[in-house]
């Protein structure tokens, strides 16, 4: 009688989850996208010791702590520069980014659109809430004109950035909204983010019920990109980002273009012939 091969048991959501629960405050949008995000790695089957999640710093940068892949909690804004570092150091780890407005249009500001431009094979999910909430409620790059906050008691004169148009006027390979009170379309989402071959950026629209309850604001205004819309068209994709009679989600744009990865990926190191390594001199001359 043949010999029965034991299957490797298929991964489940639940055993992406770590020991550390959650902290966020009850009804924020960012249970959502970590919830979407379980149901992603455990479709792809990701496995979880070749899978890393870096964040910055904020409400949504503390998610690392609930997945049990290896993570990295950086320096305020500093998320995309790490990811990148790790991606080209072993490009044959999952590389996740995960962050908020703040963090990741702020600070984080010019290293999201070099990182886009350089197209590493990582993927991006910021979790956009239109406020500052981990330091209690401020305005953020995306907060509307008018918007009261602490910070602004007469309300906001500063235009918001529209991320979507940010990404795609500096290059990026692949872009895709989606609203964490829709977490099977997010899930959908970061799987197509992860299995896109290069940089793919994947803006969730996630409330702070705690200090800018949009739930109620976006839900009638969410609504999928137009039937026949054709996610390889920039332009169109840029129209789509300037819309503001609605919230479009899905795929805005997807190209496939070489990643910084593959240029990094050079056999030749003495110590490691046949393996993928990186070399410090090739290195040196892409950030020169
Ligand atoms: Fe979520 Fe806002 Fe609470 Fe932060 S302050 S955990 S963003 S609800
Ligand atoms: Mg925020």
């Amino acid at each position: 009688m043949p010999k029965k091969t034991a299957e490797k048991p298929k991964l489940l959501p639940k055993d992406y989850k770590s020991h550390v629960k959650p902290t966020w405050c009850p009804g924020c949008g960012d249970y959502g996208v970590l919830a979407s995000l379980y149901g992603a790695m455990a479709q792809l089957e990701l496995d979880p010791a070749r899978t890393v999640v870096v964040s910055g710093i904020g409400c949504s940068s503390r998610l690392p702590f609930f997945v049990k892949t290896y993570g990295f909690q950086t320096a305020h804004g500093r998320v995309l520069p790490v990811a990148m570092g790790v991606k080209i150091a072993n490009p044959d780890l999952t590389v996740i980014a995960v962050g908020g407005d703040g963090d990741g249009f702020s600070i984080g500001g010019n290293h999201l659109a070099h990182a886009v431009r350089r197209n590493p094979d990582i993927t991006y999910v910021v979790m956009d809430n239109e406020i500052y909430g981990l330091t209690k409620g401020q305005t953020s790059p995306t907060s509307p004109v008018g918007m009261k906050t602490k910070s602004t008691p007469y309300g906001s004169s500063d235009a918001p950035i529209n991320p979507m148009a940010w990404v795609l006027a500096s290059g990026v390979s692949f872009a895709a909204r989606g609203f964490s009170g829709n977490p099977k379309q997010v899930t959908d989402l970061i799987m197509q983010g992860i299995q896109h071959p290069g940089f793919a950026f994947v803006q969730t629209m996630s409330p702070c019920p705690t200090f800018y309850n949009t739930f109620d604001l976006w839900r009638p205004r969410v609504e999928d990109l137009p039937e026949g819309y054709d996610p390889s068209d920039r332009t169109q994709a840029m129209a789509q980002a300037f819309r503001n009679d609605a919230i479009p989600l899905g795929v805005f744009y997807r190209e496939v273009r070489p990643t910084l990865d593959s240029h990094t990926r050079v056999t030749n190191h003495p110590f490691k012939q046949g393996a993928y390594d990186f070399d410090v001199h090739s290195l040196l001359e892409i950030y020169r």
